[in-house]
């Protein structure tokens, strides 16, 4: 069994008699690795690195440290195939899922290079006689993430390439379920000639989050995760003075209109809803059919499709779908899908019944996929974010009633509607209360140019993920007021200075 260490200081960190947790392969089951559980030592001597590398970092033009990052996204372009491996091994999704997932993360990196453009101040000329304006935009210091298991990758891609090239330094704390991946970026960041100590990675769980939430000298903090704990890391980190981003868990549904074309959209809610297993905070759980046309004619076309879904082990190139990531989530998602039977919801196709037949792959953590139709609001199956293969048909007799069903959720992260009525869909993008929306695209996850982040409570902090949000969530604006000689008054002011 190998052992997955810390990266602090540009090195890797810790031994093996460590406090430790075993990281599955959930193909099979088995357990190549154990990866080791960092607290508030490790966190401190994390910190201590990047406080040491971050005046010569912070200080360094932006087009070198955009250099660093350049090459860096070359290494990443060359080894996305080792990359994916990587991420499928430990969180089993299939091998093009995790090429889509990296492609996303580079896109961040490709984004964050133009970060000499991006950081360019405001400047005024002449705002009184001989007096000048400008707005700069400083790095913060030491900085964290905090990431999920579902994109061990591109979670983290969002954050540090930003954070670094604005010049801030920053620890990592991956999600325990699948840590080789930020390991892979750490090395290669580090051939790229990122300097030691810029980039860290701590692994571990509570007490090392607890550890980064206490210590004074992180400044800020971005998380990605469910919403419990995105709440947790708000309130506490704003408490002890920190900037906090904090994305949280998700119910994303998919309004289908009458006038829509229902073989594009039964198409696009196999994709949206059974892609990575459902292990996606952009995954669509929950399609609204508009009036019982639809929805049964929806259900006609789904049936057949999510039983002949291919799902096995990400290496077998024919998957569609992989296994779940833990046991332990398997049977949470299973007991969802008995709780919404038990609460009245008709299961059209149970993929608690599948079984992986491959040889060598029958102790992996597989699920059908599932369809449940007749979803209600009072039932868990809808309240509850499932974070697995299962759509639920949640039918709905107007525009109006979807519209409503969509608002009185708790979370508003994405959301979709599927219609070839122009009017409806503008309407529908202005009035929607999600801060994500699709029209005629299932999973609107917003381009590396642009900002991520949902609504309510699929968000503490206001700021959205990368994008130019990215770039204010890790800079802090001074403004400076400047003159000359020649524009000085030579005898005291004791009014309020007004410059003009
Ligand atoms: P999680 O909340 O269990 O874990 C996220 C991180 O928090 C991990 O690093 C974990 O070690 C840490 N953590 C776990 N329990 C903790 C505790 N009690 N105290 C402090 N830290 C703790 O989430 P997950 O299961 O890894 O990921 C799935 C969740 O992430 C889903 O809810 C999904 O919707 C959400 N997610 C959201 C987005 C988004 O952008 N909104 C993106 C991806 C995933």
């Amino acid at each position: 069994m190998t052992t997955i260490s810390h990266f602090i200081g540009g090195q890797q960190a810790g031994d093996s008699g460590a406090p430790s947790q075993a990281v599955f392969n959930p193909a099979t089951g088995e357990t190549p690795s154990q990866v080791l559980l960092g607290g508030s030592d490790e966190i401190g001597a994390a910190v201590a690195a990047a406080k040491a590398a971050l005046p010569e970092w912070a200080a360094m033009p932006v087009l070198r440290r955009a250099r660093v990052l350049d090459r860096f996204k070359h290494i990443l372009w060359s080894r996305q195939d080792e990359l994916a491996e990587i991420i499928s091994r430990e969180h089993g999704k299939t091998h093009d899922d995790a090429l889509g997932e990296v492609t996303r993360g580079i896109e961040v990196v490709e984004f964050a290079v133009g970060a000499p453009h991006l950081l360019k101040g405001e400047f005024s000329e002449s705002v009184g006689a001989g007096v000048d304006s400008y707005g700069i935009r400083q790095p913060l210091g030491v900085v964290a993430g905090i990431t999920p298991f579902n994109f061990p990758a591109m979670v983290p891609l969002w954050m540090f390439p930003i954070a670094t090239v604005a010049g801030n330094t920053f620890i990592l704390k991956p999600s325990e379920r699948d840590p080789s991946a930020p390991m892979a970026l750490a090395a290669w960041l580090k051939e790229a000639g990122m300097p030691d100590g810029v980039f860290n990675v701590v692994h571990g769980g509570k007490p090392a989050v607890d550890a980064i939430l206490a210590h004074p000298d992180i400044k800020a903090v971005s998380f990605v995760g469910s919403t419990p704990i995105a709440n947790y890391i708000y309130t506490t980190g704003t408490a002890n003075g920190k900037r906090v981003q904090a994305l949280g868990g998700a119910k994303n549904h998919m309004v289908v209109m009458p006038d829509a074309d229902l073989d594009m959209a039964a198409n696009a809610l196999m994709g949206a809803a059974f892609g990575s297993a459902g292990e996606r905070c952009m995954a669509i759980s929950v399609a609204v059919p508009v009036t019982d046309k639809v929805a049964d004619a929806l259900v006609a076309r789904l049936k057949p499709k999510i039983e002949a879904l291919k799902i096995g082990p990400h290496t077998d190139r024919e998957a569609e779908m992989g296994p779940l990531v833990t046991e332990q989530h398997l049977a949470k998602v299973r007991g969802l899908i008995d709780q919404g039977e038990k609460e009245g919801a008709e299961v059209v196709v149970d993929g608690r019944a599948f079984t992986q037949t491959a040889q060598g792959y029958e102790n992996g953590f597989y699920l059908g996929g599932t369809l449940l139709d007749r979803v209600t609001p009072d039932m868990s199956v809808w309240k509850e974010e499932i974070f697995g293969p299962v759509l639920s048909i949640a039918r709905r007799d107007s525009y109006q009633d979807a519209v409503d069903l969509i608002h009185n959720h708790s979370y508003a992260n994405g959301v979709a509607v599927f219609t070839r009525d122009g009017d409806v869909a503008r309407g529908f993008v202005n009035e929607i209360e999600v801060g994500m929306v699709g029209v005629n695209v299932p999973i609107p996850v917003p381009m590396a140019y642009h900002s991520f982040g949902g609504w309510k409570a699929s968000i503490f902090g206001d700021h959205a993920m990368y994008g130019a949000e990215g770039f204010r969530f890790y800079t802090r604006l001074k403004t400076v007021t400047a003159r000359w000689p020649r524009g000085m008054r030579s005898d005291p002011e004791f009014t309020m200075p007004t410059l003009g």
